[in-house]
């Protein structure tokens, strides 16, 4: 194999594979440091060999992520996306968990949403956890912030937004592993969920993962909601090249979530950036000035 020339200031001298460690600059989780690392390399081979995965930076549990991509397979590799041109490569994207609407007006803002529907548009695969579920849903059925919130779109489910729930309700638990079989029954895994969403309608082409069966406590609660008489709500599905869960594999120390969705990307070939350019995909949206900064809201100021 051939050697790598680490970036960064790391030793040169030993004969290092990328399959066996990660530069410190992959580590770092920074775009133009992947970059720098990724020209180093010498081979098409090498370069082929890494898995990119892309993980959406601007809020949430984003660090988390990353840290489980290399941790769950010694091709992955996490870069963070902050704009439309460090989707550069990538095979697929992770959306964390944080909070839907922030990160919804932060994508607008940061002039994401267009370069994002063209990667997801491209084929290439996006894991949706929690918030990150929410915004990849095609529809929200309840809890949607009052006057509607922007999403992603693409995965053909409603989500109930806070179904468990305020923050205080978070909880976690144990829950059989269906995503995959084995020849071998599969321990379960632990679902955290944080002020977390469910999944209450699934199209056709959806296939449920994992489903969480609720206790008599939560049942009791829905009484005289839309959502009565329901015994289990689907915690995670894949369609396609999407994958979303509503629970944080991220914050636990088991990787087969992530060990999933990184073969899902393994067949994909590094995304190209469109024709016309990064530079109309990294044109950012300019924000109103925040009302302290408009005379117009201040009150007049009355003497007697
Ligand atoms: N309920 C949150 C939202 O609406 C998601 C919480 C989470 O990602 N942990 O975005």
């Amino acid at each position: 194999m051939a050697r790598v020339k680490l970036g960064l200031g790391e030793g040169s001298g030993a004969p290092t594979s990328p399959r066996r460690r990660h530069s410190r600059a992959f580590m770092s989780g920074s775009w133009e440091d992947v970059a720098k690392d990724l020209v180093t390399m010498t081979t098409t081979d090498e370069k082929n060999e890494h898995i990119l995965i892309g993980v959406l930076a601007i809020q949430g549990s984003y660090r988390e992520h990353e840290a489980l991509v290399r941790k769950c397979d010694p091709r992955a590799r996490a870069v963070e996306v902050r704009k439309g041109a460090h989707l550069r490569g990538c095979r697929g994207l992770i959306i964390p968990g944080g909070e839907s609407t922030t990160m919804a007006n932060i994508a607008r803002r940061f002039g994401l949403f267009e370069p994002l529907r063209a990667f997801q548009a491209s084929g290439k695969c996006v894991w949706g956890t929690c918030a990150g579920l929410i915004f990849l849903a095609d529809h929200i059925e309840r809890g949607s912030k009052e006057g509607g919130q922007e999403l992603l779109g693409g995965l053909d489910v409603g989500v109930n937004r806070n179904f468990f729930g305020s923050q205080i309700d978070s909880f976690e638990c144990h829950i059989p592993w269906t995503a995959t079989k084995g020849s071998t029954e599969e321990p379960p895994f632990r679902a955290v969920f944080i002020r977390a969403p469910a999944i209450t309608s699934a199209g056709p082409s959806v296939e449920v993962l994992a489903k969480y069966k609720l206790p008599e406590s939560k049942r009791a609660k829905l009484v005289g909601t839309p959502d009565e008489g329901r015994e289990e709500v689907i915690v995670a599905v894949k369609q396609g090249k999407l994958l979303a869960t509503s629970f944080h594999p991220e914050i636990t120390s088991d990787t087969r979530w992530h060990k999933l969705f990184v073969d899902m990307c393994a067949n994909e070939v590094p995304y190209e950036l469109p024709e016309d350019g990064a530079e109309e995909l990294v044109q950012s949206f300019r924000p109103e000035d925040l009302p302290v900064f408009d005379d117009s809201v201040i009150a007049p100021v009355t003497r007697s």
